[in-house]
């Protein structure tokens, strides 16, 4: 039968200790959470502003879904854009200093939308080796030439630009790495967009609300809004609601109106998610002691985990960012690690291989401005306690 061979698939993936499994939780996202009937402390989330459970936005929410219903009923382009969507794309647009904005109800359909609407077969992508899995994807769409640049790795991109004779080229980046943390340099990487006349599609799924006073890493580097720059930022992160929006010119956004697949074939979110979003916009525009505060929490973790790692032979990545990735090796020591924090009431999560590379396998501790400096203190006082030494 069709699916037998899944059940040997199955086992070998477990075998490799790469079974992926959820946990259920029975409580808001937050730093105290009730995961699998337990009370664990979680640095699991990209609610980075702690703002995923905020009574504001919740409120907003259910005011919205009193005012304009729970569903848009259609899509954006027949009868589903309703006034709550059109006042959050043009905020957006005015927070990210961009003059016009789309939102979509997630980042895996804005990055799916942009790319296949600017290239096509013939065209040639260059992308950041480590780029998210929904911008693989979404090049993959597109049918254009995918040429992946080493990470951060400018001179390759470079050869690869000046080697292409493609019509139309494209280079493509998260802005904050999502499993490193790491920061791509997006004003060289605009100067190349500029030098080879590419457009430049940059995520910041990880950095909108949290740099550069919450407008994002666009923002943070004062990056010149030119039409060849497309800025896509998430709503389920930082924003703590859901969704995703792309800004840019005009006249580039008005052809993804006409052009964007995943805009025109699916149902607008709820008029409520877009209630909620405006909320949490006005509260990211206040956030500055938020992320005063997140600051205050990543150079405490840093500054703890230091000496645990040049004793256990473990390697904190170089991240200035709420993503803090602690590579361990291989899987079986890095779920054993992550099960003792568990067993000591604290939840973060295991990275594996295929989502990172082949013996990087590492804690993903995140950290949010809902925590407490005496949180980041016991997460490091319990990795002291149940880390294995080297030898
Ligand atoms: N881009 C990056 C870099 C991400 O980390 C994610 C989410 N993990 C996405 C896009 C997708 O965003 P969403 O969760 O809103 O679909």
């Amino acid at each position: 039968m069709i699916w037998e061979s899944l059940d040997a698939e199955l086992k070998a993936i477990e075998a490799e200790g790469l079974t992926r499994r959820r946990r259920i939780v029975d409580s808001p996202c937050g730093p105290d959470m009730v995961a699998d009937g337990k009370p664990v402390l979680a640095f699991c989330s990209n609610d980075y502003l702690g703002l995923a459970n905020h009574p504001e936005i919740a409120e907003a929410m259910a005011e919205g879904a009193r005012q304009w219903g729970a569903g848009s009923g259609a899509s954006h382009l027949v009868s589903g854009h309703l006034r709550p969507h059109h006042q959050l794309e043009e905020a957006l647009a005015a927070f990210v200093m961009r003059q016009r904005a789309l939102y979509f109800s997630t980042g895996y359909m804005a990055n799916l939308a942009m790319i296949p609407a600017l290239v096509g077969r013939g065209d040639a992508v260059f992308a950041d080796k480590l780029n998210h899995a929904s911008l693989i994807d979404a090049v993959q769409l597109s049918r254009a030439d995918s040429h992946r640049y080493r990470h951060l790795d400018l001179a390759h991109l470079e050869s690869q630009l000046a080697a292409s004779q493609a019509p139309r080229k494209m280079i493509v980046t998260d802005a904050i790495f999502s499993m490193d943390g790491d920061i791509a340099p997006l004003e060289e990487l605009y100067e190349l967009a500029e030098k080879y006349d590419t457009w430049l599609v940059i995520d910041d799924a990880h950095g909108f609300g949290v740099v550069g006073q919450g407008r994002g890493s666009a923002a943070a580097v004062k990056l010149i809004p030119s039409p060849r720059v497309l800025y896509m930022g998430t709503l389920g992160k930082a924003a703590g609601v859901s969704g995703a929006f792309v800004a840019g010119s005009a006249k580039v956004l008005e052809w993804l109106l006409q052009k964007a697949r995943t805009y025109i074939f699916t149902t607008a979110a709820s008029p409520a998610v877009a209630c909620a979003l405006q909320k949490s916009l006005e509260l990211i525009a206040a956030g500055s002691e938020r992320r005063a505060h997140l600051v205050t929490l990543i150079a405490r973790l840093r500054l703890g985990l230091e000496p645990l790692c040049a004793e256990r032979g473990w390697q904190l990545l170089d991240s200035p960012t709420p993503i803090q990735p602690l590579v361990i090796g291989d899987n079986e020591p890095t779920l054993a690690l992550s099960r003792a924090l568990l067993e000591r009431g604290i939840w973060v999560p295991a990275i594996r291989p295929p989502t990172v590379a082949k013996g990087q396998a590492r804690l993903r501790i995140t950290l949010s401005a809902a925590h407490t400096v005496g949180q980041v203190d016991a997460l490091v006082a319990a990795l002291a306690e149940c880390g294995p030494l080297k030898n």
